[in-house]
């Protein structure tokens, strides 16, 4: 069954870290919609933040480009975002997305990226291409403060 979408937004950011911020400001906007608990909005927070990270220190490499971000608001309460980026791609997803795998090598990253956006969101999926971009499509369903939505 195709879901159904109520709302769909589109942005593109430029990839600097101090648009992180920005990002996670925008994304968490459309999230209150569904009326979210702080609790589920600081999940989305926390999610989106990694992946935002990711396309612009690893994707980018600190170069610039941009992010393109969506995220759809789909029936049943559910919040879909996407974090994309045309950058230099993962070799192996499998691999990336294990907790503690890091290609940085100046020790800043602890690798962790990854699972935190599994831990805080219902479904993680990561389709990447080397030399073509990442992109992380993410959701979670809102339960909100109310019961019985
Ligand atoms: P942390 O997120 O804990 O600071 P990290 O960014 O290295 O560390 P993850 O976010 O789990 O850890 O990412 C794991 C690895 O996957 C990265 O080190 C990088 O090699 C690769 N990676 C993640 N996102 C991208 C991306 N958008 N483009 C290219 N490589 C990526
Ligand atoms: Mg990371």
């Amino acid at each position: 069954m195709k879901e159904k979408v109520l709302s769909e937004y589109k942005m593109q950011i430029p990839a600097r870290s101090e648009n992180e911020g920005v990002a996670r400001a925008m994304v968490c906007a459309i999230a209150g919609v569904l009326d979210p608990t702080l609790g589920e909005l600081a999940d989305i927070r926390c999610a989106v933040s990694e992946a935002v990270t990711n396309a612009i220190v690893h994707g980018y490499r600190k170069a610039g480009g941009v992010v393109y971000i969506t995220v759809k608001l789909l029936l049943g309460q559910i919040f879909f975002v996407e974090i994309a980026d045309r950058g230099c791609g993962i070799r192996d997803v499998g691999e990336a997305m294990q907790p503690l795998f890091t290609t940085d090598a100046e020790g800043e990253r602890s690798g962790m990226g990854f699972s935190v956006m599994q831990t805080f969101m219902d479904e993680v999926s990561v389709a990447s291409e080397v030399g073509v971009g990442t992109r992380v499509s993410m959701r979670k369903r809102i339960t909100g403060e109310h019961e019985g939505r």
